[in-house]
């Protein structure tokens, strides 16, 4: 076989990137995590689904994909999510540390609710922290695997949305740079990815914006002309970290916005 027909083949877009892999994603029955257990598991992955939404727990009990009802803000939940892959398929490869919520669109500071504040640290936060515990236990004895946290490119780059929620994901950007350094001597690497605004019901629920208010976030802040972000074009990036072509990659926090930022520095 030529060398040409070789990396044609290893190019094919049935190459399957996640043979054998066994991944917990949470908040992966809507948005961003459901595209990415779609695509994890077109990729030949195993997937617990782990969320607090019970809608998806008859249409996802297959081979591949499997669900466990999980609050992230309770340490117990995402411990049996993890219990459950290791029941399930022996072991725990990826962990995508996915669940959000958005909080209150309050703008000022005066305006701040401490309740709320509370309640979207407690997800979008703790989510991170019992995730990259638990599938830390779990990855440890294997000497490998990958943990990624969802960020955000609207807040933890360019700060621009409620507090509560900006600050959430700037912990976990930070969170990941601490656990990069931790664990990567046990061979697990810690990501997160920093998607621009996609079209997904936390910004229509968790951030109170009406369909058209999302839809014009999305098209009219879209950096490259004629292409809005889909949640597919984000987990195609979690595809990548999840898989062993990212081998190197660790502490990167990895920005999906179509150099939105880049080209309006003055937003950020
Ligand atoms: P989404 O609302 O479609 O998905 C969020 C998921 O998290 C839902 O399935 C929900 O049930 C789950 N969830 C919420 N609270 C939970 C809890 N306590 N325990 C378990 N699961 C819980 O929205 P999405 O856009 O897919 O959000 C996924 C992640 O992406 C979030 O962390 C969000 O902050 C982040 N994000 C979204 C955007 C965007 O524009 N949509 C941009 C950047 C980052």
């Amino acid at each position: 076989m030529s060398n040409l027909l070789k990396a044609s083949s290893l190019l094919s877009p049935i190459a399957k990137r996640l043979e054998g892999k066994v991944a917990v994603i949470t908040g992966g029955a809507s948005g961003i995590g459901e595209a990415t257990a779609r695509h994890f598991v077109r990729h030949g992955a195993k997937v617990i689904i782990a969320d607090i939404q019970n809608t998806v727990v008859n249409s996802t009990s297959t081979e591949s994909v499997s669900f466990v009802h999980c609050d992230v803000s309770n340490e117990r939940d995402v411990e049996h999510a993890v219990d459950t892959a290791i029941a399930k398929h022996g072991k725990l490869d990826i962990m995508f540390s996915n669940a959000g919520i958005g909080g209150k669109f309050d703008r000022t500071i005066k305006s701040l609710d401490s309740q709320d504040l509370k309640r979207v640290f407690d997800v979008n936060v703790f989510d991170a922290f019992y995730c990259a515990k638990h599938a830390a236990r779990a990855m440890i004895p294997n000497k490998k695997g990958s943990i990624v946290f969802t960020a955000s490119a609207v807040s933890a780059i360019y700060g621009s949305i409620p507090h509560p929620y900006t600050a959430s994901k700037n912990a976990v950007v930070g969170l990941a740079k601490n656990l990069c350094v931790e664990l990567g001597k046990d061979g697990i690497r810690v990501n997160c990815i920093s998607p621009h605004a996609v079209n997904t019901p936390i910004l229509r629920n968790g951030l109170g914006m009406k369909e058209e208010e999302v839809e014009e976030l999305v098209c009219e802040s879209a950096n490259l002309k004629g292409v809005r972000l889909e949640v597919e074009d984000v987990a195609e990036a979690v595809v990548y970290l999840g898989s062993d072509e990212s081998k190197y990659v660790s502490g990167v926090n990895l920005l999906i916005d179509g150099g939105f930022s880049t080209t309006n520095p003055a937003f950020i």
